[in-house]
């Protein structure tokens, strides 16, 4: 049976083994840096086609060195783990993995030094996260994203997520899908857990780095594709919110979110309130990356293959009947 493994203090262990005391300081205080990774699964394959690995793991070596928290593996070491959890699970199906790093110590108060580190990760089955084909309704947040002078956005720290939960669950329970949050001077930040992008005159804009985003992999992806093989003009700069509301498309990039679009703002049609061409135009070919089917990123996937059988056509139909 495919099963959650997790990689917990140095060992593989089923999931539900894995078990912190409540006194850990990352529980307490935060105090800890994470990544969300997918892999795809690819039936053609028979494989689990881990998305730009290596550039997940560069990420939270970045986001510990901000929150100075020791990660002595390296980047080959971390894939290497990661490789051998996902393997490990079985799962046929897309998967999502959560490497965290965290301050593991047993002590009260709020600190960065002193207290004892280490790393995790986990694997779950994983779906869609939000609707990538019908688009997405999304709110303004009364909820400024947290400054870059206050919580870096640039690293994914676990207590950061706090910003992105008030803005979500008010956005939900609004009746909206996800969050837009602006930075404290108005302009376009991100979404809960994603980047912003919109298309106005042929050209795709995203909010500039120092406008407290997480450097998103995503977007990073999106927009080379968008230059490279639809040749439009990207570039990052600021973005009014108002802009918003006149963009010939908007989507949402994002490890779960992967290119969802967006459809409506604030209670305005963004474009022609539908799925537009430009978008999605990039969904096709970043699919197609995602699931091994272009040769030309081949080195965007890390192929693992799941321990166990695959089922055999024949005696799937078999118990189906
Ligand atoms: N912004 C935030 C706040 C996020 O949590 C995420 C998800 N990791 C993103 C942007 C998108 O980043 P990526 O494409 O690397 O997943």
């Amino acid at each position: 049976m495919p099963t959650s493994y997790a990689y917990f203090e140095k060992r593989i262990v089923p999931l539900v083994e894995a078990r912190l005391p409540v006194m850990t300081h990352a529980f307490l205080y935060g105090t800890a840096v994470f990544e969300g990774i997918r892999g795809n699964w690819s039936e053609e394959r028979d494989e689990i086609l881990l998305f730009r690995p290596r550039e997940h793991f560069e990420r939270i070596k970045m986001s510990a060195q901000i929150m100075k928290i020791a990660l002595p593996q390296d980047v080959d070491e971390l894939v290497d783990i990661c490789e051998q959890v996902v393997r490990r699970c079985g799962f046929r199906e897309d998967v999502y993995i959560r490497p965290i790093a965290y301050k593991s110590g047993e002590v009260i108060g709020p600190r960065l030094h002193d207290v004892a580190d280490d790393y995790l990760m986990f694997v779950l089955p994983f779906g869609n996260y939000l609707d990538v084909e019908a688009g997405i309704r999304c709110q303004t947040s009364s909820w400024r994203r947290v400054p870059d002078t206050s919580i870096p956005a640039r690293a994914k720290v676990n207590g950061l997520y706090v910003n992105s939960a008030l803005a979500k669950t008010e956005a939900m329970e609004n009746g909206f899908d996800e969050a837009i949050m602006l930075s404290d001077d108005g302009h376009v930040s991100e979404g809960s857990g994603e980047n912003v992008v919109i298309l106005r005159h042929h050209r795709l804009i995203t909010p500039e780095r120092s406008d407290n985003v997480l450097e998103g992999i995503t977007l990073a992806s999106v927009m080379q594709l968008a230059q490279d093989e639809l040749g439009l003009e990207v570039i990052e700069r600021t973005i009014d919110r108002s802009e918003l509301y006149v963009a010939d498309e908007c989507f949402l990039t994002g490890t779960a979110a992967h290119i969802s679009p967006v459809i409506e703002v604030d209670r305005r049609r963004v474009g022609s309130g539908a799925l537009g061409p430009v978008t999605k135009k990039l969904q096709a070919l970043f699919f197609d990356v995602l699931r091994g089917r272009n040769q030309k990123y081949a080195d965007w996937v890390v192929a693992v293959k799941p321990a166990g059988e695959a089922a055999p056509a024949a005696n799937a139909a078999k118990m189906n009947a």
